[in-house]
């Protein structure tokens, strides 16, 4: 095998401050290659598997899909298509308990398999350096990538550093820091090749101008079988470096510090100091999406831990329940006190193992009673700056931890809540045995509830303010309308026509003295009722004696009218 000459020996590496050496127990698991997992009868796929809005569904409850089908489309710019991890018949889509710190149910599509693994068409591509980046995004994108390291995020978003941003290093994070967890080592010693080029086409996408693979010093077979897959591209722009192995050398801000010696500043991405960083795992899933045509539907998981018959690394299809997993690897021992999603420092204690496997899943550990950091009781803190000592975010973990204690949470923020990448080395190093990263957790999400409230409300406020301009606009021009209307009469009318509130009550004057002087002629004339003509002899009878009689009811009433006194 040709090798790359050795970069360790010639890049320079920086430090970070904190930090922790810890018992890595990777051997538990790095042991014994790969396996495929077995194909599971049913699979429940999660519609948020990401960081973002959860996907749309695409099937209805008995459709048949095929392997890599997509299933469930991306909702919004941050989010994520989901894709059938195998072929099979759509058997429900509803709420279903998901692997989530929260502990809730979240809508999954859930597919019973038919064990025949029929592929949909797959469109593998192989110039893909003939490409515009846009173009190779939007497929990164299609394919449901996203970041395997744990976080989630869309894949495509980090590979998009905007027209203005120039990237000048792609790092690939190859530390995999964490204890016990080796899915990135085993990935990194069996397929070499898919790391490198998957590398190549994120370069190709960022138009970066180099690429640095960092690698901690405790996988000494990964960093060789890497070499022979640089060295064989025979190109000068792909560095591999070892680093110390450090806890938590793995987190991103971290790596980069040691790799180049920048400073991501607080509240800022790495991009903005040309730097982007994907995981390891990543960079083979986007070679697989690319160059095979395969969307994210598998990845690696370790299954590890003392409390574990045989541990080891399985390929797992996404949906697949972990208790299958835990069952192929020889099942729990009797010792079992607890089981953990991710790894002993920043992964959630599991409820239990009916849960599925999702794209962040990288480690079911399995721990016996005082295996790992297992914390005695809790008492008050003494001050003693342990935790600020460990730090690698350089915060001060007690002051976090008083803020968001008391739900004082600006005054966490202050503190730079956000800088905070939970790795917990500050409770793990804290002799008080504080549950801190627990309170970080809780701060941040109430951080985050409450600016939710507050654009919900900001939007309320906006949309009655909008509403209330809305109304008295169209009153407004209502009566410039009006206005219009009566001064187009007033400009149509002849000279001296009324047109006002004046002038309708002197119209009206004038028809009433109109009125007066018609009948004031009328009674001038003489004129007789009308239905008095050609009356008969016996109708003319009876008028003349209603006539005499209303003339005889007269005079008595004024006969019997009291008088005025008569004045002498
Ligand atoms: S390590 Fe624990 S006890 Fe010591 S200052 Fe930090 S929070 Fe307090
Ligand atoms: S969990 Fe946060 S506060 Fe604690 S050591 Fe890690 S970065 Fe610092």
């Amino acid at each position: 095998m040709s090798t790359a000459p050795d970069t360790a020996a010639t890049h320079r590496l920086w430090t970070f401050h904190g930090g922790l050496h810890l018992p890595d127990n990777k051997a538990l698991s790095n042991g014994e290659p790969i396996a495929e997992a077995i194909l599971p009868q049913r699979l429940v796929l999660p519609l948020q598997q990401h960081i973002g809005a959860p996907a749309k569904p695409l099937v209805e409850v008995g459709d048949k899909v095929f392997k890599g089908q997509i299933i469930a489309q991306a909702d919004g710019f941050v989010s994520a298509p989901v894709h059938a991890s195998s072929s099979g018949t759509v058997i429900a889509i509803d709420e279903l308990p998901v692997p989530h710190p929260s502990g809730l149910s979240a809508p999954c599509i859930v597919i019973d398999t038919d064990g025949e693994e029929r592929w949909c068409e797959r469109q593998p591509i192989d110039n893909w350096s003939a490409l515009d980046p846009s173009e190779l995004r939007n497929l990164i994108r299609d394919a449901g990538i996203v970041g395997l390291g744990g976080a989630g995020f869309p894949s495509f978003i980090k590979l998009n550093p905007g027209a203005r941003t120039a990237v000048d290093t792609l790092i690939l994070n190859g530390a995999e820091c964490e204890p016990y967890i080796t899915c990135d080592d085993l990935l990194m010693r069996e397929r070499p090749e898919e790391v490198v080029a998957g590398a190549r086409i994120m370069r190709h996408a960022l138009n970066a101008r180099r690429v640095v693979i960092g690698i901690e010093d405790n996988k000494p077979e990964a960093y060789a079988a890497l070499r022979g897959a640089v060295a064989s591209l025979k190109r000068d722009d792909i560095e591999l470096v070892q680093v110390p192995t450090l806890y938590p050398t793995g987190g991103e801000k971290q790596l980069i510090r040691i790799l180049t010696g920048k400073e991501v500043p607080s509240q800022r991405l790495p991009v903005d100091i040309g730097v982007v960083c994907h995981n390891v795992a990543t960079a083979a899933s986007v070679h697989r999406a690319v160059e095979k045509g395969e969307p994210l539907i598998a990845r690696i998981v370790t299954v590890t831990g003392r409390g574990i018959a045989r541990p080891r690394n399985l390929e797992v299809l996404f949906g697949t329940p972990m208790q299958e997993l835990v069952d192929q690897c020889g099942g729990t021992k009797p010792q079992l006190s607890r089981l953990v999603l991710g790894g002993p420092l920043m992964g959630i204690t599991l409820p239990d193992v009916q849960l599925p496997i999702v794209k962040t899943t990288n480690c079911i550990l399995a721990l016996t009673p005082g295996e790992f950091g297992e914390h005695g009781p809790v008492r008050p803190c003494i001050r003693c700056g342990e935790c600020a000592r460990a730090c690698p975010a350089n915060l001060l973990p007690q002051q976090l931890y008083w803020h968001a204690r008391a739900k004082d949470f600006d005054r966490a923020q202050d503190y730079n809540l956000f800088d905070c990448i939970e790795c917990g080395c500050c409770a793990y190093v804290c002799p008080a045995n504080l549950p801190l990263v627990q309170y970080y957790r809780f701060a941040k999400t109430e951080i985050w509830a409450q600016a939710r409230e507050k654009r919900k409300a900001d939007l309320a406020r906006e949309r009655h303010e909008f509403r209330s301009e809305r109304q008295e606009r169209e009153k407004a021009e209502r009566a410039a309308k009006l206005a219009k209307k009566k001064a187009d009469l007033a400009a149509k009318a002849p000279p001296g026509t009324a047109t006002g509130p004046a002038d309708d009550d002197a119209k009206k004057a004038a028809i009433q003295a109109a009125m007066e002087r018609a009948k004031a002629k009328r009674e001038a004339a003489g004129v007789a009722p009308k239905n008095t003509d050609e009356l008969t002899a016996d109708q003319q009878r009876q008028i003349a004696e209603a006539e005499a009689r209303r003339a005889a009811k007269a005079q008595n009433d004024a006969a019997a009218t009291p008088q005025p006194p008569v004045e002498d």
